[in-house]
């Protein structure tokens, strides 16, 4: 991985394009370039995807208009003696604190807006900086990298964590409890963003870096 020269001294990362090979995505064989077919898995392979991006963005707007109904729309409707009310992600939140549930309260926050704004922000963070020269170090691009893909699965916890805001906030056994139109909303948005995480091909991420100074 690390090209010509050592020490602090600024140089490009030596990638596997650069010693003419491609590696596979799906099992890791490293071929000469050129070759399109993996010989081991039968895979296809490109030394990068150039619409990678692209579709990055794409799921990546795409999922940030499905989160903003997922705000603005009731999460859940809860019907106490055919009374119904109606509750947003952010207003269960309030809701759960005034009734003093704190640790439920900032679970729900933290799921439903911290990790969705967060990988918005890190995915487009990743989606600009590959475009120009940079430089970052090697080791804190790969940890931002990893963390986009690692929360995508624990997006979904919130649909639970939904689940058990009724059972604390619910006092009443008459109450029957309807998901909103914003947890399908909030379902599609994290699925938009786990297909714009995975459309990102990683490897771009070494092309235009300058340092390879990681301490
Ligand atoms: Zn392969």
């Amino acid at each position: 991985m690390v090209g010509a020269g050592s020490g602090t001294e600024k140089l490009k990362a030596w990638t596997a394009r650069d010693a003419g090979l491609v590696g596979c995505r799906h099992c890791t064989r490293v071929s000469p370039i050129g070759t399109e077919t993996c010989p081991r898995c039968g895979g296809g392979l490109t030394s990068r995807d150039p619409t990678s991006l692209q579709r990055v963005w794409a799921w990546a707007v795409v999922g940030l208009l499905f989160y903003i109904p997922a705000n603005l729309y009731p999460m859940l409707i809860t019907s106490t003696l055919g009374r119904p009310q109606e509750a947003t992600i952010v207003g269960g939140v309030i809701e759960l604190a005034q009734y003093g549930a704190w640790g439920v309260a900032a679970i729900v926050f933290f799921a439903s807006v911290m990790i969705p704004v967060g990988k918005f922000i890190a995915i487009g963070y990743l989606a600009w900086i590959v475009r120009k020269p940079h430089g970052h170090s090697p080791k804190q691009l790969l940890h931002l990298f990893e963390v986009v893909e690692w929360i995508g699965r624990w997006s979904m916890i919130d649909v639970f964590v939904v689940a058990i805001l009724v059972a604390l906030v619910q006092f009443d056994l008459l109450a029957t409890i309807n998901p909103g139109i914003a947890a399908v909303c909030f379902a599609l948005s994290v699925v938009f963003t786990m297909l714009s995480a995975l459309s990102f091909d990683s490897r771009a991420l070494w092309d235009q870096i300058e340092t390879l100074a990681d301490e």
